[in-house]
Protein backbone atom coordinates (compact mmCIF):
# COMPACT_ATOMS: atom_id res chain seq x y z
CA UNK A 1 0.00 0.00 0.00
CA UNK A 2 1.37 3.27 -1.06
CA UNK A 3 1.44 5.73 1.96
CA UNK A 4 -0.70 8.57 0.05
CA UNK A 5 -3.89 8.09 -0.92
CA UNK A 6 -4.69 9.30 -4.23
CA UNK A 7 -8.21 11.21 -4.19
CA UNK A 8 -7.92 11.73 -7.97
CA UNK A 9 -8.63 8.32 -8.47
CA UNK A 10 -12.39 8.28 -7.38
CA UNK A 11 -13.09 12.09 -8.18
CA UNK A 12 -10.90 13.85 -10.87
CA UNK A 13 -12.80 16.79 -10.29
CA UNK A 14 -11.71 17.51 -6.80
CA UNK A 15 -9.81 20.28 -6.31
CA UNK A 16 -10.00 21.37 -2.87
CA UNK A 17 -8.82 18.57 -0.11
CA UNK A 18 -7.37 18.37 3.87
CA UNK A 19 -4.69 16.22 4.16
CA UNK A 20 -1.62 15.35 6.90
CA UNK A 21 1.61 15.58 6.09
CA UNK A 22 3.41 12.47 6.65
CA UNK A 23 6.67 13.13 5.69
CA UNK A 24 9.39 16.78 4.33
CA UNK A 25 12.56 16.55 3.17
CA UNK A 26 14.66 19.50 2.34
CA UNK A 27 15.67 19.45 -1.46
CA UNK A 28 18.31 21.79 -3.06
CA UNK A 29 17.43 25.88 -2.98
CA UNK A 30 14.77 25.46 -0.69
CA UNK A 31 12.70 23.50 -2.38
CA UNK A 32 10.99 20.89 -0.66
CA UNK A 33 8.99 17.31 -0.88
CA UNK A 34 6.21 16.83 0.93
CA UNK A 35 4.45 13.38 1.44
CA UNK A 36 0.71 13.81 2.40
CA UNK A 37 -1.42 11.08 3.54
CA UNK A 38 -4.12 11.82 1.15
CA UNK A 39 -3.87 13.98 -2.04
CA UNK A 40 -5.72 15.61 -5.33
CA UNK A 41 -2.37 16.17 -7.35
CA UNK A 42 -2.19 14.42 -9.89
CA UNK A 43 1.59 13.22 -10.10
CA UNK A 44 3.29 13.25 -13.47
CA UNK A 45 2.63 9.67 -15.30
CA UNK A 46 1.43 8.28 -18.00
CA UNK A 47 2.30 10.95 -21.04
CA UNK A 48 0.13 13.22 -18.38
CA UNK A 49 2.01 16.22 -16.47
CA UNK A 50 1.87 16.77 -13.02
CA UNK A 51 -0.78 18.88 -11.42
CA UNK A 52 0.01 22.45 -9.67
CA UNK A 53 -1.68 24.38 -6.89
CA UNK A 54 -0.91 25.09 -3.77
CA UNK A 55 -0.48 23.84 -0.32
CA UNK A 56 -1.53 26.47 2.91
CA UNK A 57 -0.69 28.77 0.39
CA UNK A 58 2.69 27.56 -0.75
CA UNK A 59 3.19 26.89 -4.68
CA UNK A 60 3.27 23.29 -5.49
CA UNK A 61 5.24 23.77 -8.46
CA UNK A 62 5.19 19.47 -9.28
CA UNK A 63 4.21 16.52 -8.13
CA UNK A 64 6.19 12.88 -8.69
CA UNK A 65 4.82 9.52 -8.16
CA UNK A 66 7.61 7.91 -5.60
CA UNK A 67 5.52 4.86 -5.90
CA UNK A 68 5.33 2.92 -2.52
CA UNK A 69 6.65 5.95 -0.80
CA UNK A 70 3.58 8.01 -1.79
CA UNK A 71 3.24 11.30 -3.90
CA UNK A 72 6.09 14.11 -3.61
CA UNK A 73 4.53 17.76 -3.67
CA UNK A 74 7.56 19.67 -4.72
CA UNK A 75 7.21 22.68 -2.40
CA UNK A 76 8.44 26.12 -3.57
CA UNK A 77 8.79 28.70 -0.54
CA UNK A 78 7.37 28.13 3.25
CA UNK A 79 6.89 24.20 3.70
CA UNK A 80 4.54 23.02 6.50
CA UNK A 81 6.02 20.97 9.11
CA UNK A 82 5.33 16.96 9.80
CA UNK A 83 1.80 16.58 11.15
CA UNK A 84 0.42 19.68 10.55
CA UNK A 85 -2.75 19.59 8.57
CA UNK A 86 -2.54 21.37 5.42
CA UNK A 87 -5.42 22.69 2.61
CA UNK A 88 -4.92 21.84 -0.79
CA UNK A 89 -6.03 23.36 -4.07
CA UNK A 90 -5.09 22.19 -7.72
CA UNK A 91 -5.02 24.35 -10.45
CA UNK A 92 -8.49 23.82 -12.23
CA UNK A 93 -7.82 24.94 -15.25
CA UNK A 94 -4.60 23.23 -15.75
CA UNK A 95 -5.96 19.88 -14.56
CA UNK A 96 -9.08 20.33 -16.95
CA UNK A 97 -6.75 21.24 -19.78
CA UNK A 98 -4.92 17.99 -19.17
CA UNK A 99 -8.10 15.81 -18.50
CA UNK A 100 -9.32 17.25 -22.06
CA UNK A 101 -6.18 16.30 -23.94
CA UNK A 102 -5.84 12.64 -21.86
CA UNK A 103 -9.29 11.81 -22.18
CA UNK A 104 -8.98 12.74 -25.65
CA UNK A 105 -6.40 10.61 -26.54
CA UNK A 106 -8.76 8.13 -25.35
CA UNK A 107 -11.40 8.50 -27.48
CA UNK A 108 -9.13 8.39 -30.25
CA UNK A 109 -6.97 5.92 -29.86
CA UNK A 110 -10.00 3.92 -29.60
CA UNK A 111 -11.22 5.42 -32.98
CA UNK A 112 -8.38 4.54 -34.98
CA UNK A 113 -8.88 0.76 -33.42
CA UNK A 114 -12.99 0.86 -34.31
CA UNK A 115 -12.04 2.00 -37.97
CA UNK A 116 -8.28 0.63 -38.92
CA UNK A 117 -7.21 -2.22 -36.21
CA UNK A 118 -4.60 0.90 -35.76
CA UNK A 119 -3.19 0.60 -32.01
CA UNK A 120 -1.77 3.40 -30.09
CA UNK A 121 2.06 2.76 -28.53
CA UNK A 122 2.38 6.17 -27.42
CA UNK A 123 0.71 9.49 -26.02
CA UNK A 124 2.66 12.87 -24.54
CA UNK A 125 1.16 16.29 -24.07
CA UNK A 126 3.07 18.78 -24.94
CA UNK A 127 3.01 22.40 -23.74
CA UNK A 128 0.48 23.52 -26.73
CA UNK A 129 -0.31 19.80 -28.54
CA UNK A 130 -0.34 16.45 -27.90
CA UNK A 131 1.47 13.60 -29.79
CA UNK A 132 0.06 9.99 -30.42
CA UNK A 133 2.36 7.31 -32.06
CA UNK A 134 -0.07 4.87 -33.59
CA UNK A 135 0.42 1.69 -35.85
CA UNK A 136 -1.80 3.17 -38.90
CA UNK A 137 -0.46 1.50 -42.52
CA UNK A 138 -0.49 3.69 -45.25
CA UNK A 139 -2.21 6.82 -43.20
CA UNK A 140 -3.23 9.66 -45.54
CA UNK A 141 -5.38 13.05 -44.29
CA UNK A 142 -8.76 11.89 -45.66
CA UNK A 143 -7.82 8.42 -43.31
CA UNK A 144 -6.65 10.26 -40.24
CA UNK A 145 -9.75 12.78 -40.48
CA UNK A 146 -11.88 10.08 -40.43
CA UNK A 147 -10.80 8.79 -37.12
CA UNK A 148 -10.84 12.37 -35.80
CA UNK A 149 -14.57 12.72 -37.08
CA UNK A 150 -15.41 9.42 -35.07
CA UNK A 151 -13.91 10.93 -31.72
CA UNK A 152 -15.95 14.21 -32.37
CA UNK A 153 -19.13 12.38 -32.92
CA UNK A 154 -18.58 10.20 -29.24
CA UNK A 155 -17.49 13.74 -28.31
CA UNK A 156 -20.87 15.15 -28.85
CA UNK A 157 -22.80 12.06 -27.70
CA UNK A 158 -21.57 13.22 -24.33
CA UNK A 159 -21.25 9.42 -23.49
CA UNK A 160 -20.65 8.70 -19.56
CA UNK A 161 -16.91 8.03 -18.76
CA UNK A 162 -16.82 5.70 -15.26
CA UNK A 163 -14.26 3.82 -13.74
CA UNK A 164 -14.37 0.02 -12.58
CA UNK A 165 -12.01 -1.74 -9.95
CA UNK A 166 -11.41 -5.35 -11.32
CA UNK A 167 -8.83 -8.51 -10.18
CA UNK A 168 -6.48 -9.78 -13.16
CA UNK A 169 -8.87 -12.36 -13.45
CA UNK A 170 -11.91 -10.59 -14.45
CA UNK A 171 -9.89 -8.43 -16.27
CA UNK A 172 -8.62 -11.23 -18.58
CA UNK A 173 -12.50 -12.11 -19.58
CA UNK A 174 -12.73 -8.37 -21.01
CA UNK A 175 -11.77 -7.10 -23.95
CA UNK A 176 -9.18 -4.55 -23.18
CA UNK A 177 -7.75 -1.70 -25.98
CA UNK A 178 -4.35 -1.94 -24.31
CA UNK A 179 -3.03 -4.73 -22.20
CA UNK A 180 -2.31 -3.62 -18.51
CA UNK A 181 1.15 -3.00 -17.76
CA UNK A 182 0.98 -4.01 -13.95
CA UNK A 183 -0.01 -7.11 -12.21
CA UNK A 184 -3.01 -7.16 -9.57
CA UNK A 185 -6.04 -5.18 -9.26
CA UNK A 186 -6.38 -3.10 -12.63
CA UNK A 187 -8.19 0.35 -12.70
CA UNK A 188 -10.04 0.48 -15.79
CA UNK A 189 -11.20 3.48 -17.31
CA UNK A 190 -14.93 2.99 -19.38
CA UNK A 191 -16.33 5.18 -22.08
CA UNK A 192 -20.09 3.82 -22.42
CA UNK A 193 -20.44 1.88 -25.42
CA UNK A 194 -16.68 2.37 -27.00
CA UNK A 195 -13.91 2.00 -25.21
CA UNK A 196 -11.96 0.16 -22.19
CA UNK A 197 -8.77 0.42 -21.29
CA UNK A 198 -6.39 0.19 -18.07
CA UNK A 199 -5.19 3.35 -17.06
CA UNK A 200 -4.37 5.72 -13.57
CA UNK A 201 -4.76 8.81 -15.01
CA UNK A 202 -7.46 11.56 -14.80
CA UNK A 203 -10.43 11.76 -17.17
CA UNK A 204 -13.68 13.57 -17.68
CA UNK A 205 -16.83 12.52 -16.01
CA UNK A 206 -18.35 12.64 -19.79
CA UNK A 207 -17.13 12.49 -23.55
CA UNK A 208 -18.81 15.85 -23.64
CA UNK A 209 -16.36 17.77 -21.63
CA UNK A 210 -13.55 16.86 -23.97
CA UNK A 211 -15.09 19.83 -26.25
CA UNK A 212 -13.59 18.51 -29.87
CA UNK A 213 -10.46 17.00 -30.90
CA UNK A 214 -8.83 18.53 -34.30
CA UNK A 215 -5.85 17.45 -35.77
CA UNK A 216 -2.85 19.93 -36.26
CA UNK A 217 -0.76 17.64 -38.33
CA UNK A 218 0.93 14.32 -39.02
CA UNK A 219 3.95 12.45 -40.18
CA UNK A 220 5.62 9.01 -40.28
CA UNK A 221 7.95 8.50 -37.56
CA UNK A 222 9.88 5.28 -36.86
CA UNK A 223 7.37 2.90 -38.80
CA UNK A 224 4.72 4.35 -37.16
CA UNK A 225 2.16 7.35 -37.40
CA UNK A 226 2.55 10.23 -35.31
CA UNK A 227 -0.20 12.37 -35.33
CA UNK A 228 -0.45 16.06 -33.40
CA UNK A 229 -3.70 16.57 -32.24
CA UNK A 230 -5.64 19.47 -29.61
CA UNK A 231 -8.63 18.96 -27.30
CA UNK A 232 -10.72 20.82 -25.76
CA UNK A 233 -9.59 24.23 -25.22
CA UNK A 234 -6.34 23.98 -26.81
CA UNK A 235 -8.42 23.14 -29.89
CA UNK A 236 -10.28 26.68 -29.35
CA UNK A 237 -6.59 28.58 -28.58
CA UNK A 238 -5.27 26.81 -31.99
CA UNK A 239 -8.44 27.84 -33.80
CA UNK A 240 -8.22 31.58 -33.14
CA UNK A 241 -4.64 31.02 -33.73
CA UNK A 242 -4.57 29.81 -37.33
CA UNK A 243 -7.73 32.13 -37.88
CA UNK A 244 -5.36 35.04 -37.07
CA UNK A 245 -2.38 33.75 -38.59
CA UNK A 246 -4.81 32.99 -42.20
CA UNK A 247 -6.59 36.21 -41.81
CA UNK A 248 -3.54 38.26 -41.71
CA UNK A 249 -2.39 37.00 -44.87
CA UNK A 250 -5.90 37.08 -46.51
CA UNK A 251 -5.53 41.22 -45.64
CA UNK A 252 -2.07 40.96 -47.56
CA UNK A 253 -3.63 39.82 -50.15
CA UNK A 254 -7.21 41.87 -49.96
CA UNK A 255 -9.02 38.56 -50.61
CA UNK A 256 -11.39 36.85 -48.41
CA UNK A 257 -9.79 34.10 -46.00
CA UNK A 258 -10.48 30.80 -47.55
CA UNK A 259 -9.29 32.51 -51.12
CA UNK A 260 -5.77 32.72 -49.62
CA UNK A 261 -4.52 29.08 -51.19
CA UNK A 262 -5.57 30.09 -54.87
CA UNK A 263 -4.92 33.94 -54.66
CA UNK A 264 -1.24 32.86 -53.01
CA UNK A 265 -0.74 30.22 -56.02
CA UNK A 266 -1.72 32.50 -58.53
CA UNK A 267 0.92 35.38 -57.15
CA UNK A 268 4.05 32.68 -56.93
CA UNK A 269 3.11 31.91 -60.57
CA UNK A 270 2.94 35.44 -61.07
CA UNK A 271 6.34 36.28 -59.26
CA UNK A 272 7.94 33.17 -61.61
CA UNK A 273 6.18 34.71 -64.90
CA UNK A 274 8.06 38.53 -63.50
CA UNK A 275 11.17 36.92 -62.91
CA UNK A 276 11.38 35.42 -66.05
CA UNK A 277 10.92 39.32 -67.72
CA UNK A 278 13.33 40.62 -65.34
CA UNK A 279 15.75 38.45 -66.41
CA UNK A 280 15.44 38.94 -70.41
CA UNK A 281 15.32 43.11 -69.79
CA UNK A 282 18.52 42.37 -67.58
CA UNK A 283 20.36 40.86 -70.91
CA UNK A 284 18.92 43.97 -73.22
CA UNK A 285 19.70 46.24 -70.04
CA UNK A 286 23.65 44.75 -70.07
CA UNK A 287 23.89 45.15 -74.13
CA UNK A 288 23.16 48.53 -74.30
CA UNK A 289 25.02 49.65 -70.86
CA UNK A 290 27.85 47.73 -72.73
CA UNK A 291 27.64 49.92 -76.05
CA UNK A 292 27.21 53.15 -73.37
CA UNK A 293 30.90 52.00 -71.47
CA UNK A 294 32.90 51.34 -74.52
CA UNK A 295 31.75 54.39 -76.30
CA UNK A 296 34.35 55.74 -73.34
CA UNK A 297 36.62 53.22 -73.17
CA UNK A 298 40.44 53.53 -74.00
CA UNK A 299 42.00 50.64 -75.91
CA UNK A 300 38.84 48.33 -75.63
CA UNK A 301 39.14 48.46 -71.73
CA UNK A 302 36.72 48.88 -69.56
CA UNK A 303 37.55 49.79 -65.69
CA UNK A 304 34.53 50.70 -63.36
CA UNK A 305 33.38 50.76 -59.96
CA UNK A 306 29.58 50.55 -59.28
CA UNK A 307 27.12 50.39 -56.08
CA UNK A 308 25.11 47.81 -55.02
CA UNK A 309 25.59 45.29 -57.88
CA UNK A 310 25.77 41.67 -57.42
CA UNK A 311 27.88 39.04 -58.52
CA UNK A 312 25.20 37.95 -61.37
CA UNK A 313 24.80 41.49 -62.41
CA UNK A 314 28.32 42.18 -62.82
CA UNK A 315 28.87 39.36 -64.69
CA UNK A 316 25.91 39.78 -67.25
CA UNK A 317 27.23 43.09 -67.86
CA UNK A 318 30.99 41.73 -68.52
CA UNK A 319 29.33 38.76 -70.67
CA UNK A 320 27.42 41.78 -72.74
CA UNK A 321 30.70 43.54 -73.07
CA UNK A 322 33.31 40.89 -74.05
CA UNK A 323 30.88 39.98 -77.20
CA UNK A 324 32.67 42.83 -78.80
CA UNK A 325 36.10 42.12 -79.91
CA UNK A 326 39.69 43.43 -78.19
CA UNK A 327 37.49 44.45 -75.65
CA UNK A 328 38.72 43.53 -71.30
CA UNK A 329 36.14 44.58 -68.53
CA UNK A 330 37.66 45.01 -65.14
CA UNK A 331 34.16 45.57 -63.04
CA UNK A 332 33.56 45.91 -59.36
CA UNK A 333 31.33 46.53 -57.45
CA UNK A 334 30.59 48.03 -53.49
CA UNK A 335 27.82 45.64 -52.60
CA UNK A 336 26.78 46.38 -48.81
CA UNK A 337 29.87 45.42 -46.33
CA UNK A 338 31.65 43.39 -49.32
CA UNK A 339 33.36 44.46 -52.37
CA UNK A 340 33.01 42.29 -55.93
CA UNK A 341 35.35 41.73 -58.63
CA UNK A 342 34.38 40.24 -62.07
CA UNK A 343 36.97 40.64 -64.84
CA UNK A 344 36.79 39.10 -68.01
CA UNK A 345 37.99 39.67 -71.69
CA UNK A 346 36.77 38.74 -74.94
CA UNK A 347 38.61 35.23 -76.82
CA UNK A 348 40.80 37.78 -79.15
CA UNK A 349 42.12 39.81 -75.67
CA UNK A 350 45.05 39.03 -74.19
CA UNK A 351 45.39 38.83 -70.39
CA UNK A 352 45.00 36.17 -67.77
CA UNK A 353 42.16 37.38 -66.06
CA UNK A 354 42.30 34.79 -63.23
CA UNK A 355 45.98 35.79 -62.21
CA UNK A 356 44.98 39.39 -62.13
CA UNK A 357 41.75 38.25 -60.01
CA UNK A 358 44.06 36.35 -57.02
CA UNK A 359 46.15 39.80 -56.99
CA UNK A 360 43.45 42.08 -56.78
CA UNK A 361 41.17 40.13 -53.70
CA UNK A 362 44.58 39.91 -52.12
CA UNK A 363 44.44 44.05 -51.56
CA UNK A 364 40.66 43.09 -50.57
CA UNK A 365 41.63 40.85 -47.46
CA UNK A 366 39.25 38.21 -49.99
CA UNK A 367 39.96 35.56 -52.69
CA UNK A 368 38.68 34.99 -56.08
CA UNK A 369 39.87 33.41 -59.36
CA UNK A 370 38.45 31.67 -62.51
CA UNK A 371 39.82 30.99 -65.69
CA UNK A 372 42.00 33.02 -68.10
CA UNK A 373 38.93 34.72 -69.72
CA UNK A 374 36.40 34.75 -66.86
CA UNK A 375 36.84 35.55 -63.25
CA UNK A 376 35.37 36.82 -60.15
CA UNK A 377 36.26 37.23 -56.40
CA UNK A 378 35.92 39.61 -53.66
CA UNK A 379 36.54 40.26 -50.26
CA UNK A 380 35.59 42.62 -46.86
CA UNK A 381 38.29 45.64 -47.50
CA UNK A 382 35.55 47.64 -49.81
CA UNK A 383 38.04 50.58 -48.86
CA UNK A 384 40.39 49.05 -51.21
CA UNK A 385 38.28 48.50 -53.88
CA UNK A 386 39.68 51.52 -55.91
CA UNK A 387 43.29 50.94 -55.36
CA UNK A 388 42.98 46.86 -56.63
CA UNK A 389 41.33 48.28 -60.29
CA UNK A 390 44.09 50.66 -60.83
CA UNK A 391 46.69 47.90 -59.68
CA UNK A 392 44.99 45.27 -61.89
CA UNK A 393 44.92 48.31 -64.42
CA UNK A 394 48.66 48.51 -63.52
CA UNK A 395 49.77 44.77 -64.05
CA UNK A 396 47.67 44.77 -67.39
CA UNK A 397 49.46 47.80 -68.95
CA UNK A 398 52.51 46.49 -68.02
CA UNK A 399 51.84 42.78 -69.43
CA UNK A 400 50.45 44.22 -72.87
ZN1 LIG B 1 -6.40 7.60 -19.09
Amino acid sequence: MSVTERLYYSDSHLIEFDARVVDVTDRVSGWTAIVLNRTAFYPTGGGQPSDTGTLNGARVVECMDDGEQGVLHVVQGAAPERGAIVHGRVDWSRRLDHMQQHTGQHILSQAFVTLFNAPTRSFRVLDSACEIDIELSNPTTEVIERAVQLANNVIWEDRAITIRNVTSEEAAELSLRKEPAREGELRLIEIEGFDLTPCGGTHAYRTGEVGMIAVRSWERAKGLTRIEFVAGTRALVDYRKANKSAREVAALFSSGRDDTPRVAAQMVEENKELNRRVRALEEIAAGVEAERLLATASNGVVVQIFDGRDAESLKKLAHALIEHPGTIALLGSRDKDTARLVFARSADAQGDMSLLMREACAMLDGRGGGKPDLAQGGGKNVAKLGDALAHTLTLLNRAS
